[in-house]
């Protein structure tokens, strides 16, 4: 029996996100190189945050002065952000590490041409059919994005 996809906002965002990325990088060396992008861009901005609030805590603790300031953020926020971030650093250095494996991965010509053509199969024009079905079977999928990150 079939099920009707969600179209709340988030899953909406989530299927055209999902084409687009299938659509703009069709190739098995274009999505190797997406998301070890992506890891690394993510990775170097949680990184950076990371760094810098452990500074400002840092120096509030060495500087009692700072107390009379109006701290924008407060030192229980940065402290909590700091441990929330410390694991997703863990888990994309994981992540990473497979990702390296992945990476060394090569695929013929032949090959990457059948990707080419089934991308265009997956994520044609944003109001084909086919769009409608795929959206079916992510949603179906456990890691779909609306169950998570529900706080
Ligand atoms: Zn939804």
């Amino acid at each position: 029996m079939a099920e009707e996809p969600c179209q709340c906002s988030d899953c909406q965002r989530f299927y055209k996100e999902h084409d687009r990325l299938i659509r703009e990088f069709p190739t098995f060396k274009q999505q190797q190189e997406l998301n070890w992008a992506s890891i690394q861009s993510f990775r170097t901005l949680c990184t950076k945050i990371t760094d810098d609030l452990q500074r400002e805590l840092s120096e509030r603790e060495s500087n009692e002065d700072n107390i009379l300031k109006e701290n924008h953020i407060s030192d229980k926020e940065i402290t909590e952000a700091l441990n929330e971030l410390e694991s997703v650093n863990a888990y994309l250095y994981s992540i990473e590490a497979l990702m390296e494996r992945i990476f060394e991965t090569k695929i013929s010509n032949n090959i990457e041409s059948k990707f080419k053509e089934l991308a265009n199969e997956l994520a044609p024009d944003p109001l084909n059919i086919d769009r409608l079905i795929l959206n079916r079977l992510f949603h179906q999928t456990p890691d779909s994005p609306d169950k998570k990150n529900i706080n």
